[in-house]
């Protein structure tokens, strides 16, 4: 696709049923597209969002479905194989679940998960069963109703979040909790919320909270002292070798359960050379690095009605060639919102 560096429009042909294999200059093949399809969200996360929200997108300048669907398209057939739904929260958009249905019917669509703070989950889950969401990642920071209000400042009831997660397991959808660890918020809570995840059959990742937006006055806790806190309470973790999902999590196997503790600590135990995705923002722009605004915005493209497929595969394979080789977050901040981007 690429000829001394240049991009060869001609050989990108966009057939159904044909896939690429997508790479970027540093030889890093990128399979994996995390679709932010709203930045709304009906939580106000402490290190997610301010306590009021934030300026919404206006609703025509957030893509439109098919416009998503046919990213995803153009992206399986470049090689993109793996799509994690998220937003915002994904849910808060009407239409979810059957978007995720479409995308997951396209050609070269290996699999479909979801991210979501699970407040709009449990009215969900039945059409999610049946679309065949191949996993689901379960925002859960802490089991204490309190902090969980303090954290989140929602009135959601956990309890109810927490039926509904086993409800999604008994419909056969794949659970795993990620706790982002906070100082001051959630420090005490790690051996319930492991506990609980373990015992219910669900995977759990402690991930490192980054210097974006919110969440740069705040302050995260080290892996290593989760790590020591999670062998005292369940005896020694021992490393596994094999990937669970997409996510760069370091898993650990815990005595006497089947379901890991992972941890994902993009700053301490930086990633980047592993690095699988790309992120797009509901309104269309191609983010080929959480930390750098590198990328394309492809709305502009797209409703130019003379692109086709093919400009639009080799616009999204130049953006993909140009992604960083690594994140800077140990030198500098993200100035933008987890929001409006999707984790
Ligand atoms: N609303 C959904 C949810 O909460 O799962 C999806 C969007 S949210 C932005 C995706 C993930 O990003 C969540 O697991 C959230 O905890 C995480 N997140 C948000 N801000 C973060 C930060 N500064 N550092 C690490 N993780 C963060
Ligand atoms: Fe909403 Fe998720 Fe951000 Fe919390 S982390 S405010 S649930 S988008």
């Amino acid at each position: 696709m690429f000829i001394d560096g240049q991009l060869d429009f001609t050989r990108i042909s966009i057939r159904a049923g044909t896939t690429l294999s997508l790479k970027d200059a540093f030889g890093r093949a990128i399979n994996y597209m995390r679709l932010s399809i709203t930045d709304r969200c009906n939580f106000r996360c402490v290190y997610c969002m301010p306590r009021k929200g934030v300026v919404s997108v206006p609703h025509n300048e957030i893509l439109t479905f098919e416009e998503m669907l046919r990213i995803g398209r153009v992206s399986a057939a470049l090689g993109i194989s793996r799509f994690k739904v998220t937003g915002g929260e994904p849910l808060c958009r009407k239409g979810c679940a059957s978007f995720m249905r479409q995308l997951k019917r396209l050609p070269g669509v290996e699999q479909v998960t979801l991210t979501t703070n699970i407040s709009l989950l449990a009215r969900e889950l039945d059409e999610l069963a049946d679309v065949g969401l191949d996993g689901l990642n379960a925002s859960l920071d802490t089991l204490s109703q309190k902090r969980f209000a303090t954290l989140t400042r929602s009135r959601a009831r956990l309890s109810t979040l927490i039926s509904a997660l086993h409800r999604a397991r008994a419909l056969g959808i794949p659970v795993k909790i990620n706790v982002v660890p906070m100082k001051g918020f959630n420090d005490g809570d790690f051996v319930d919320i492991a506990r609980f995840a373990l015992e219910s059959g669900f995977h759990i990742r402690f991930i490192e909270l980054m210097p974006v937006g919110r969440a740069r006055k705040y302050a995260g806790i080290s892996q290593e002292s989760i790590f020591q806190t999670m062998c005292k309470e369940f005896g020694q973790l021992a490393a596994l070798d094999r990937a669970i999902g997409n996510g760069p999590a370091a898993n650990y196997a815990v005595p006497g359960f089947d379901k890991s503790v992972g941890f994902i600590s993009a700053l301490s135990h930086k990633f980047c050379r592993d690095c699988n995705r790309v992120r797009l923002t509901s309104s269309g722009f191609l983010k080929t690095c959480l930390h750098h605004n590198t990328g394309t915005e492809l709305k502009p493209f797209l409703r130019d009605g003379d692109n086709g497929d093919e400009q639009l595969a080799a616009v999204i394979a130049a953006a993909v060639r140009a992604k960083p080789g690594e994140h800077d977050f140990g030198n500098t901040a993200g100035r933008f919102l987890m929001s409006s981007v999707g984790g």
